[in-house]
């Protein structure tokens, strides 16, 4: 007996333990590790980039 989830792709029920949706072939995230660590990495990335900007806008306006 196996569980279904929601392809978020095409929305429908496919097994839970398959690594690609049946339906639309849409491949699923190994874990939610992994999608976290690239949200983090992504935000990281956002930051690095971000906090010099402001800087750079603080002084010029400021
Ligand atoms: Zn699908």
């Amino acid at each position: 007996m196996s569980e279904t989830r929601e392809c978020p792709a095409c929305a429908m029920p496919t097994d839970a333990e398959a690594p690609e949706c049946e339906v639309c072939g849409y491949e699923f995230p190994e874990s939610k590790a992994g999608v976290t660590a690239m949200t983090w990495l992504f935000i990281g990335l956002m930051v690095l980039f971000a906090v010099p900007l402001l800087a750079w806008l603080a002084g010029w306006f400021g």
